[in-house]
């Protein structure tokens, strides 16, 4: 008899941790495992346990947006999932596990700079790409040798080319690239994040810059990204100010050979020496400001009381009701919540700056709605320096007011506003805005199984949830205050030009021609021009074999928003699976039993980012969900096959 087998696509973080939690519910769900045992296949082209993202074939210059000690591929205590709970090492622990030579051999195949980044590292570091790499490779290691001896995992280093139904059983044939077909029960899509062709509009662009002999890069992995054709001095048009474009600028600058060294002019400013390859780049966005900086501070106030305001008393029966609005709905409850992060910091961190003793600060700030009279009073009442208070729209859009005579001019002031930043994330005298950030964190918590079980309407989800998460990653995924530094040296010496907000690009007299909203008469030309961002998911456009075959095959099916009216809103571009466990949805909207998928490329979009340890995280829960329905189909598939 065929042992049962289950095949999971792509062996990046989500695969990994998909595999982790086969393993802890193994023994629990496959009891018979010792007579009839189970094979797991990893398949990726890319090295099993980092993938494609974290693989350690990639600039050593490139860091990770984490801390150490915010990153863990394991559950912990906090964890509430069906599955047991399988304690594992954080990224920090790991570190500090190999340096004490509690894990010994662990480290055999680290680099010298990668085992002096280890012994450099502390909690609050933000390690490179490579050290992540590492950290993952081990975890898969450590994984599989936990495994019970009856279950066996195998890893395929190629591509899935192909999946089909076996017509002689209930079986799934996996093609692999080169030919070999695997036989499994069950197959998880852990296909992570998508190339696409390019987009209408995209192409549009890129055809009119080939006509007119112009180079243009499209969204894409920037580590992937060929820039050897960005010559040294060349002015290059940038669009996207998000962290694609903060790895591009790692790489055209240090990664050509430039360095950055202590700037006498102030307290952590720096220099940036050039190497004479680097090119001036001309950077802007809807937007147009960087994310905001990380704090490096700690809270001064305590942990606030959280979720307070926005919970599971209002979450749950909103869930359960469906046709919910996000924004007038749950909106004001996001931003009460948020800026109760905000105001409990400064209240109890700061209560020199605050003229409402704590206790009825909080009783009327809990009776009042947000943005009511109440609320406006008290505020007005309690913090009497405007730059105590919380401000949302300059939160989210901070260069939206900021217009300058020219682009000169412009410079000068798009840097005050990074440096002010910079300024209040580092300095502990802001640290309200830390309370805000750890808010932020349990109100994305709250809201993802809003949006994640359809409850929302699609007008909603079309129209908020996209403004949730880029108001969210401005605010709480920003580059660490190291590299903010380096983009200001950058921009002091004139490498990096800000068209601020508001810009927009076309192609004429034999130029990419940008322009932003701040200096409006102004226009910068260049020959070059990248996109500096990850392409949208969408499976129509992918160019990965397997989910275009399987879309072609109405297999799998996109989800498009349509309005109650029958109008299309859009197309998310990401396949539709059952939220509950990631089964499949075909196009006739049947669930398909034998086939799962989870990742940034389907409609659950639970948080992409790393877990951070102690918090109870959805990525590790719906891991868990995922890994047990998988499970949970072998006997009934291998019932099914011995009844045919
Ligand atoms: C550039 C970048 C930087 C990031 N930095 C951070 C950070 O610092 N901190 C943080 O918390 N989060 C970060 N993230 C978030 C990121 O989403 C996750 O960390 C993680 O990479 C997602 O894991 P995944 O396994 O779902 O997807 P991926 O990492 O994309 O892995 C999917 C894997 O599937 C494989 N695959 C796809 N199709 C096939 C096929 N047909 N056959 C075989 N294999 C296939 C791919 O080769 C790939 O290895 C970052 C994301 C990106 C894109």
């Amino acid at each position: 008899m065929d042992r049962p087998a289950i095949a999971i696509v792509g062996a990046g973080p989500r695969g990994a941790g998909l595999l982790e939690r086969v393993a802890a519910s193994v023994v629990e769900l496959l009891p018979q495992a010792g007579a009839t045992a189970l094979d797991v296949h990893l398949i990726d082209p890319f090295p099993a346990g980092a993938g494609r993202i974290w693989r350690h074939d990639q600039s050593p210059l490139l860091a990770m947006n984490s801390m150490a000690a915010d990153v863990t591929m394991f559950t912990d205590a906090s964890v509430r999932c069906e599955g047991p709970i399988v304690p594992g090492p954080s990224l920090w622990d790991w570190a500090q596990d190999l340096r004490s030579g509690r894990l010994a051999g662990a480290d055999e195949d680290l680099s010298p700079e990668l085992a002096a980044e280890l012994r450099a590292l502390t909690a609050a570091t933000f390690p490179t790409r490579r050290l992540q790499s590492a950290y993952l490779a081990w975890v898969l290691r450590h994984v599989i040798a936990g495994l019970p001896p009856e279950v066996r995992v195998q890893i395929h280093e190629c591509r899935a080319v192909g999946l089909a139904d076996d017509p002689s059983d209930a079986r799934q044939l996996v093609h692999l690239e080169g030919g070999a077909t695997l036989r499994v029960d069950a197959v998880v899509l852990a296909s992570g994040h998508l190339d696409a062709t390019p987009t209408e509009a995209e192409r549009d662009l890129a055809e009119r810059a080939a006509a007119a002999g112009l180079r243009y890069l499209p969204p894409e992995q920037t580590t992937d990204s060929d820039l050897s054709g960005i010559e040294p001095g060349e002015p290059v048009i940038v669009r996207g100010t998000g962290l694609a474009f903060v790895d591009l600028v790692v790489l055209l600058y240090e990664g050509r050979g430039g360095r950055y060294e202590p700037d006498p002019t102030g307290p952590g400013a720096l220099r940036y020496v050039p190497s004479g390859r680097e090119p001036v780049l001309h950077v802007g966005s809807p937007r147009g400001a960087l994310y905001h900086a990380k704090t490096e501070y700690e809270l001064r106030g305590g942990r606030p009381r959280l979720p307070r305001f926005l919970g599971r008393s209002v979450v749950d029966p909103l869930v359960a009701r469906g046709g919910v609005d996000l924004r007038t709905e749950v909106g004001p409850l996001m931003a009460k919540e948020i800026a109760w992060g905000w105001y409990h910091e400064l209240v109890h961190g700061h209560p020199d700056r605050v003229h409402v003793e704590p206790d009825a600060f909080d009783s009327r700030y809990a009776a009042a709605d947000w943005g009511s009279p109440a609320m406006t009073a008290l505020i007005a009442e309690a913090v009497p320096n405007p730059r105590d208070r919380i401000d949302f729209a300059a939160l989210d859009r901070p260069l939206d007011r900021v217009r300058a005579g020219s682009l000169d001019e412009l410079q000068h002031r798009v840097r005050d506003v990074i440096a002010d930043d910079l300024h209040q994330h580092v300095d502990p005298a802001h640290t309200p805005h830390l309370g805000a950030f750890v808010a932020m964190l349990s109100v994305y918590a709250q809201i993802t199984p809003l949006a994640v079980s359809g409850a929302l309407t699609a007008r909603s989800q079309d129209r908020d949830l996209g403004r949730w998460q880029s108001f969210f990653n401005a605010v709480a995924s920003g580059p660490p205050g190291f590299r903010v530094r380096q983009l200001l040296a950058l921009s002091r010496a004139g490498y990096v030009r800000f068209l601020g907000a508001g810009m927009t690009v076309e192609v004429g007299d034999g130029r990419f021609r940008a322009r932003g909203a701040a200096v409006p008469g102004e226009v910068v030309t260049a020959r070059a021009m990248i996109d500096a961002r990850l392409p949208d998911p969408s499976v129509s456009r992918t160019t990965d074999p397997l989910l275009a075959g399987l879309l072609r095959d109405g297999a799998v099916v996109e989800d498009v928003l349509v309005d109650d009216d029958g109008t299309v809103l859009r197309n998310t571009g990401t396949i539709r699976v059952r939220p509950d466990d990631g089964a499949v949805v075909d196009a006739r909207g049947q669930v398909n039993p034998r086939r799962f998928a989870i990742g940034p490329h389907t409609n659950v979009r639970v948080a992409g980012a790393f877990t951070r340890p102690g918090t109870n995280a959805q990525s590790l829960r719906y891991n868990d969900a995922v890994a047990r329905a998988v499970l949970r189909s072998l006997p009934d598939i291998a019932r099914a096959r011995s009844a045919a």
